[in-house]
């Protein structure tokens, strides 16, 4: 730090510090001063000093006693409960969510809206402003908004260019229509899956010790994000991820992105519900019918139903190959399934890993864990308030700090 310090002028060392300060406080949760100063390598007077003002704007509180070394007592530091919030959306196919943040992080209130086949982007961007103005109208301060959306997402451009199923958003500006209508609140992007596997890393891959972890999120569509060494991997357009777009079937479907057998073609919700409704007149031992939904495909699934075992299981062959062909391009320690697939459970993993171990070489599997993600809420929505956390008040373009990163390096 004393190196970066010494291009620095004083503004640049306090906002340096501030944003230091912030982080360390993000990545404990609550602590104290001492703690921060540990955590930073900032001398303790520094720290406090930093504080004072984030104290007056609201950006952090003292929440109560800590007790210290020898018995001594300490305040508690945390971001704040109230006064400022981050209001978060979840853009997908057939379905949207808001949330709201307290900047500490907790998700005071969630709403899913469905979104009918047949509205419009312009329809739909109606209903998400309603809510968005309903709460921008009752909360004392906005730091900002955070969207997430399914890929292909030019992060860099901010552009949702294909959404498989929802062909709607095309061409429609979400993000600079949010800028125009919201324009005293910052609006920040992220794709879907860099915004969950972020959470994911933070929460679990980074306790195993992961190196190299490939999130897949797996549900109303196909994403994955690569995490490597605690940073998302982001491509030259902040495309990368989409593995759902990679092919299983080079003779397969035409894909509306131009290639052919997309694995998101196999393996998304939609194609799924699609399989089941399109047989479930022809197979005698189900429970399931043409006009089943998602939640009662995973109860059927569970219950052992004909049916849903043999196509789900068909979605978990072709998963598996998607992440065999990552795990042979990335070498990653780690893979997790997240999102609404998670919800089929052990047994759908179990026959994952199956096909995965055929198909790759021993030493590699022997060396990558295959899980389910275990987060019980919606990873999507937190990874955008970190976003917009990040981006409003640690500084950083996209994720918190590299020293918290370094740290845990060198902890570990
Ligand atoms: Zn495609």
């Amino acid at each position: 730090m004393k190196d970066l310090q010494k291009g620095l002028s004083i503004g640049g060392i306090q906002g340096h510090n501030r944003r230091v300060i912030l982080a360390a406080l993000q990545d404990k949760g609550t602590c104290s001063r001492k703690e921060i100063s540990v955590a930073t390598g900032l001398d303790q007077a520094t720290v406090t000093r930093a504080i004072a003002p984030l104290l007056d704007d609201g950006v952090v509180e003292e929440v109560g006693l800590a007790r210290g070394e020898r018995g001594r007592r300490s305040i508690n530091l945390s971001f704040s409960g109230s006064g400022r919030y981050i209001l978060c959306l979840r853009l997908q196919r057939r379905s949207f969510s808001i949330g709201v943040f307290n900047l500490r992080g907790d998700l005071l209130e969630s709403t899913e809206v469905r979104i009918a086949r047949e509205s419009s982007a312009k329809e739909t961007f109606g209903e998400i402003s309603e809510i968005l103005d309903g709460q921008i109208a009752k909360l004392e301060q906005v730091d900002g908004i955070g969207v997430a959306v399914p890929g292909p997402f030019l992060e860099r451009d901010e552009r949702v260019i294909l959404m498989t199923e929802s062909p709607q958003w095309q061409g429609f500006g979400l993000i600079p229509e949010l800028r125009s209508r919201y324009p005293d609140v910052p609006v920040h992007s992220t794709h879907d899956a860099k915004a969950a596997a972020l959470i994911e890393w933070h929460r679990h891959a980074r306790a195993l010790g992961s190196r190299v972890m490939l999130y897949l999120s797996a549900g109303q569509g196909i994403g994955s994000a690569l995490v490597v060494d605690g940073h998302v991997h982001r491509g030259a357009q902040g495309l990368a991820g989409e593995l759902g777009h990679t092919s299983i079937s080079v003779d397969g479907e035409l894909c509306k992105c131009g290639n052919r057998g997309c694995l998101e073609l196999f393996t998304s919700r939609i194609s799924l519900l699609r399989a089941i409704r399109g047989r479930a007149g022809d197979v005698g031992e189900t429970r399931l019918t043409c006009s089943s939904s998602f939640a009662q495909v995973l109860d059927a699934y569970e219950a052992g139903d004909e049916l849903a075992v043999e196509e789900v299981h068909r979605v978990a062959r072709y998963l598996a190959q998607g992440i065999t062909n990552c795990i042979n391009f990335a070498n990653p320690d780690l893979v997790v399934i997240g999102d609404e697939y998670a919800g089929f459970g052990q047994r759908f993993l179990d026959r994952i890993k199956v096909h995965v171990k055929s198909a790759v070489l021993p030493s590699i599997y022997d060396a990558v864990a295959v899980e389910l993600s275990h987060q019980s809420e919606d990873t999507v929505l937190r990874g955008a308030y970190l976003d917009v956390l990040a981006q409003t008040h640690l500084g950083s373009p996209r994720e918190v700090p590299e020293i918290l990163f370094e740290q845990v390096a060198g902890e570990a």
